[in-house]
């Protein structure tokens, strides 16, 4: 059974209990077997994962071995890694097999991680179910007919599947968090800065942060210890002295100041996501934290602003993809004009499209002031608001999304109903802020539903020390679907 967290996966190794080349093995197999009807891997290539599980072994035997040799890690499509097809679950990049592999990837490979897999996506991160993927939908591994959300929901499938122990999402406006709710597990979006961008590919670059996604917040405190981290090949990476991510892990929860941003928790919310909250916030009282009311005003604005700002980014960001240098090329056209457009008509799918249209029209001339420019200041008073709130209180507990799992199909008809669901994650990103989505319990059909504790900037060992005080007295994390 592969049910290991990363820290119990690393004790065995370390104790020689098990080998990482059986381990590897042992993941494949339950991969061969459960992925199928999930859907979360897109890519496995079993000689790679061998020679990476044999090389772990080689080290562990020479004593030259760390926390995380040997231990296993499955990879969201968007990071490049040398020699793996790296997609980001787009046709335009179906046929790309990466020269370079990304920074935080290269981290976790020097510390001897072993490369499970690629997991699906939505098509460039684009989406809040796994949807927009040209590789078809991922499956909620607790219900097959419910999306996992999006857009790491191949990282987030797998884990809660139990066919990876951990696994790398990204996160530009909640793609870490809303995942890791739908489908049962814990996940980090750290500080923008944090963790290098280089070799991730490139949605909205002021917002993307990539994190780690397992089953307990302090398997994400480990992982992160080896994925952040100065990168000089990322211009917006933050030079800071190295932190422990895991030295707050056992701070008590007494004394803790918890903010309620009223806004959060209204009529927007199911029952069952209101139910959950209330348990938590039960939990955080028996241990001794403190609830304060605060309020984030701008909350609803904040969808307009991202969806405006993001596809911006995008639209530009996107525009390297012209069959000239790699990924798709149309194999009929006239002129260079027609093959740029027929290659973009063909390699990008229409939730891609859609961004770029608006991105485009929002950064046109007589268009730029009335949405760009308006939607640039109303991410500063976001940003000023979570200032005044965090004045009052140590952390904000609120929910990861407005409801459990939607069912497959059910969104996809209507894309403002979607992004109106990012509600509660976006504005984390259009402040820059860390925070951690963690379990919390079990809609009326089952499904599982998470909350999201949001600090101030460079504060994820408190996050992460509170969400795993949190795990030490519930065990909503420790379930696993059927
Ligand atoms: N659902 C959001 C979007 O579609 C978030 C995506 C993300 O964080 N990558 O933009």
């Amino acid at each position: 059974m592969t049910t290991y967290t990363l820290k119990q996966a690393s004790e065995l190794l370390q104790s020689k209990k098990i080998s990482a080349v059986e381990l590897a093995t042992e993941y494949l197999n339950a991969i061969d077997t459960k992925n199928p009807a999930i859907n979360g891997y897109i890519t496995l290539d079993k000689n790679l994962t061998m020679a990476e599980a044999r090389a772990a072994d080689a080290r562990i035997a020479a004593g030259n071995a760390g926390a995380l040799t040997g231990v296993p890690v499955a990879y969201k499509d968007i990071f490049c890694q040398t020699g793996w097809k790296s997609a980001c679950s787009s046709k335009m990049l179906d046929n790309f097999v990466s020269p370079y592999t990304a920074t935080v990837v290269q981290n976790l490979l020097d510390a001897g991680m072993v490369t499970l897999g690629r997991t699906n996506m939505d098509e460039f991160a684009m989406g809040s179910t796994n949807e927009t993927s040209f590789y078809g939908a991922t499956k909620n591994p607790w219900n097959l007919e419910n999306v996992p959300g999006g857009s790491s929901g191949g990282s987030a499938a797998v884990v809660a599947a139990r066919l990876a122990p951990t696994a790398l999402g990204s996160d530009t406006g909640g793609s870490i968090r809303q995942p890791a709710s739908h489908c049962g597990i814990t996940g980090i979006k750290p500080t923008y800065g944090t963790v290098s961008r280089f070799g991730m590919v490139a949605y909205a670059s002021s917002f993307d942060q990539a994190g780690p996604m397992a089953q307990t917040a302090e398997d994400c405190a480990i992982l992160l210890n080896a994925m952040a981290g100065f990168d000089e090949r990322d211009s917006t990476s933050i030079e800071r002295e190295k932190e422990d991510y895991t030295r707050d892990l056992n701070q008590t929860l007494k004394g803790l100041k918890i903010g309620l941003p009223k806004e959060y928790f209204g009529e927007n919310n199911s029952t069952d996501v209101q139910t959950a909250l209330q348990q938590v916030i039960d939990l955080l009282k028996a241990q001794g934290a403190e609830m304060v009311e605060v309020t984030l005003p701008q909350t609803e604005l904040s969808i307009p602003a991202y969806y405006v700002l993001t596809s911006a980014e995008a639209s530009t960001n996107l525009s390297r993809y012209d069959g000239v240098r790699y990924g798709h090329r149309a194999a009929q056209f006239g002129d260079l004009e027609e093959m740029y457009s027929n290659t973009r008509a063909e390699g990008f799918g229409s939730e891609v499209k859609r961004r770029i249209m608006i991105g485009t029209y929002v950064l046109s001339h007589g268009y730029y002031d009335a949405y760009y420019l308006k939607a640039q200041k109303l991410r500063r008073l976001v940003a000023n608001d979570f200032q005044t709130a965090l004045k009052d209180c140590d952390l904000i507990l609120g929910p990861a999304a407005p409801t459990a799992a939607p069912k497959l199909n059910s969104l996809n008809e209507d894309p403002v109903q979607a992004y109106l669901s990012d509600i509660y994650t976006v504005s984390v990103n259009l402040a820059g802020l860390p925070a951690v989505s963690l379990p919390a319990g079990f809609s009326s059909d089952g499904l599982p539903i998470g909350v999201q504790l949001i600090g101030n900037y460079f504060s994820e060992a408190k996050i992460l020390g509170a969400a795993h005080q949190i795990q030490q007295n519930s065990d909503w994390h420790t379930k696993a679907p059927a």
